[in-house]
Formats: structure tokens, C-alpha cells, sequence
């Protein structure tokens, strides 16, 4: 989306090359994957890739033939396929790549291939080599490499592989999936650990699933948003760290006083925290708040109410349905069990 909004808010005419390997262009690794049950986790509200346009995403659903006639209040809060988003994120994409108009005075140019290192040149410019061994040249160079495969998990760095492992989990394991059933054991339990279960309860495999992390903390499910109004200022990002904390910590305790989900605060926080964060110094970046406890980090929404509901948007399977032993966690999942270790 880098090189739409540069192409997009571009004055004068601008060659961009897009260099792009593995996954799908403009889909990446959280929108390349083509299987319906992985879902967005943030409700479609949320989700506009146009930072000044709020509601594009909401419009672009519109137009598709199976939420054309969902009601207002319900597409706001639909969590879509993460293929969905992707089929978005691709569409904008096409429209700087393949112009129907040549208004556009900067070009958007694809290049598959794997960048493998950057380096200044005696020219002030950038030398991009790629693995074929062409380098390319740029005034600039943006790093927008997203989201890594997993670290190998030995301790020497040494590829660990074994014939039942499958170190990659956005990569090729629904093809290794054992016949007849057996225990499948995931490491991690956060959101790729339930796409893993949701993609084996699609599938109809019947055997146990057992998730192991440090923490032993799952997802928990979404909260449906209410109106709230909108607390912050016209430019949170002047606030700096510690009056940004505060005022968000007054309208948590605020939400909580009167019942409602402290989370609809970070939800109102979503669209400026890239500019949040840009304007952020170092050291605030870096600065953790000591003694705070860290809450579960991760919100399930779409997928845990798939899971517990298939239309619900506000499943709270996760919460609901915990039976705590010792040091272990058993979730029951549409009669199947997940167990947690910690
Ligand atoms: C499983 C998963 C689910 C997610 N779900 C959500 C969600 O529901 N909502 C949300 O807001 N966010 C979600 N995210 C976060 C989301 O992925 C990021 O916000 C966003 O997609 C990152 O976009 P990106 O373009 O920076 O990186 P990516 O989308 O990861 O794209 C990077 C691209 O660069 C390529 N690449 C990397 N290195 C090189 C190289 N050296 N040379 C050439 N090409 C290279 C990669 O192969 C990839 O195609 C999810 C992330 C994951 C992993």
C-alpha cells in the first residue's frame, strides 16, 4: 500500500518499483492465503486501506454480491475472509499498475524477484541487487517486508527438519496433514495457532490438537463496538507517550464504570497509531511501562466467533468455555479439544 499511496499522492511523475517475492503480490502473507475460514481480525470498519478515506473498505464490500444487502450496523462489524481483504488490497493495487487512464503521473513497475541487499553508491543513490544478480537503482529505498516464517527452532540456528515438522505455518502443511488422524502439536497459541484449528475443523480431520506456548494465552474473542465518542484529540500524535497513556487509561476506567469493553478505546486509537508512532521519539518507543502487567495481547474476534457461532461476531467461545487444570488449559471447540500447556 506504500507504493498505491506514493503513486496515488504523487504531484509529479514517479517510478516506482515494486520488488516482491513468495507471496502473492499485494496480498502478502496475511492476505495470500486463500482459504475462507482464516479471518480478518479487526472488524471491517477498521480496515480501510486508504488512511484519508474511513470508509473505503466498508464501500469496496458493497460492491460485491454477498454484502450488498447486509445491513449497515452488521457489515461495520463483519470480520471478512483475510482472502477477501486481499482480492481489496490486490484491486487498488491493479489500478496503478494497469491504468485504465494515464492521468496518474506515477507509474507502479513489478519486479519478482528477491532483493538480497542494499548499498549506497558513490552517487548518493541506492544499489538494490537482486537475487538473479540484476541491481537496480533508487533515489529512495522503502523496507516494507512484513511479516517473517518463523525462526528455525534449534538453538545453533541449524534448519531443524524433520519428516512430521513443518516449520513454516503459512506455507504447505494442509498437504501433510497425517492420515488417519493423530495428534497434531502446534507451537504457539495465538491467532495462526486457531487458523490451524479452524483450517483442520474445515477440513473434518478428527484428532487432538495440542498448543504450546511460554504464557499458555490464547485469543480472546472481540467485543462488539458501541458508539463512543471520539475522545481524542484532533492530533493524538502531539500528545506524546505518558498524556496519550493517561487519557487512555481515564477512558478505560470510564468504559469500565459504566460496562462496557475497555478495548473500544484502542479501537478508537487504530486509525492514528501509525502517525502515533512515527511521531514518537526513540526512547519513548523503546520505553516499556515497568510494572505493568501486559494483558492477552491478542483479540481473536472473527475467528473465535467462527468458530463458536459461524454468524456470530461476538463468540465468546475462548472465555466461555475454559475448564482450568493445573497447568493446563482444555478448550472444547464444536465437541473437539484444544489443549494449552504452559
Ligand atoms: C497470519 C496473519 C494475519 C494477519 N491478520 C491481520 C488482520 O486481520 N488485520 C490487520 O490489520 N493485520 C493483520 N495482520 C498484520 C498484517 O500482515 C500487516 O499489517 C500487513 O499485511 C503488513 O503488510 P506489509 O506489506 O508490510 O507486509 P506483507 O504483507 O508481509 O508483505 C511483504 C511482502 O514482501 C515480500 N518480501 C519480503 N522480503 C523480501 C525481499 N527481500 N525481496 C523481495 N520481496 C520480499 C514478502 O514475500 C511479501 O510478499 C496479519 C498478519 C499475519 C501474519
Amino acid at each position: 500500500m506504500a507504493a498505491v499511496n506514493l503513486a496515488r499522492l504523487s504531484r509529479g511523475p514517479l517510478s516506482i518499483q515494486l520488488i516482491n517475492d513468495k507471496h502473492p503480490l499485494g496480498r502478502g502473507v496475511a492476505y495470500g492465503t486463500p482459504r475462507p475460514e482464516h479471518l480478518l481480525n479487526v472488524a471491517a470498519r477498521n480496515m480501510s486501506a486508504i488512511p484519508d478515506h474511513a470508509n473505503h473498505f466498508l464501500d469496496w464490500l458493497r460492491t460485491r454480491v454477498d454484502y450488498a444487502d447486509l445491513p449497515d450496523s452488521q457489515l461495520r462489524e463483519t470480520f471478512a475472509p483475510r482472502c477477501v481483504y486481499g482480492d481489496y488490497l490486490r484491486g487498488i493495487l491493479m489500478n496503478y499498475l494497469q491504468p485504465i487512464s494515464d492521468h496518474h503521473p506515477a507509474e507502479i513497475s513489478v519486479v519478482e524477484d528477491e532483493a538480497v541487499d542494499v548499498a549506497l553508491n558513490d552517487d548518493g543513490c541506492a544499489d538494490v541487487t537482486l537475487a538473479g544478480g540484476e541491481i537496480l537503482q533508487a533515489d529512495r529505498v522503502l523496507l516494507a517486508t512484513g511479516n517473517q516464517a518463523p525462526a528455525p527452532i534449534s538453538d545453533s540456528g541449524e534448519e531443524f527438519t524433520h519428516p512430521v515438522y513443518c516449520p513454516d505455518p503459512w506455507g504447505d502443511w494442509v498437504q501433510r496433514i497425517p492420515d488417519p488422524p493423530e495428534d497434531i502439536l502446534v507451537l504457539g497459541t495465538g491467532l495462526t495457532m486457531v487458523d490451524v484449528f479452524l483450517t483442520l475443523s474445515e477440513l473434518g480431520w478428527q484428532g487432538k490438537l495440542i498448543a504450546i506456548s511460554r504464557n499458555a494465552m490464547l485469543p480472546q474473542a472481540h467485543f462488539r463496538g458501541i458508539e463512543y465518542p471520539d475522545f481524542l484529540p484532533e492530533q493524538p500524535e502531539n500528545l506524546g507517550l505518558e498524556k496519550l497513556v493517561a487519557l487512555l487509561e481515564d477512558h478505560c476506567q470510564r468504559l469500565q464504570r459504566s460496562g462496557e469493553h475497555p478495548g473500544i478505546v484502542v479501537d478508537r486509537l487504530r486509525p492514528h497509531t501509525q502517525r502515533i508512532w512515527r511521531r514518537f521519539s526513540l526512547a519513548s518507543r523503546r520505553s516499556g511501562r515497568p510494572g505493568r502487567k501486559s494483558g492477552n495481547p491478542w483479540r481473536c474476534t472473527g475467528s473465535v466467533a467462527q468458530i463458536s457461532g459461524r454468524s456470530s461476531t461476538t463468540g465468546s467461545f475462548f472465555s466461555s468455555e475454559t475448564k482450568r487444570s493445573r497447568d493446563q488449559k482444555h478448550f472444547m471447540c464444536s465437541g473437539r479439544k484444544i489443549i494449552s500447556i504452559t
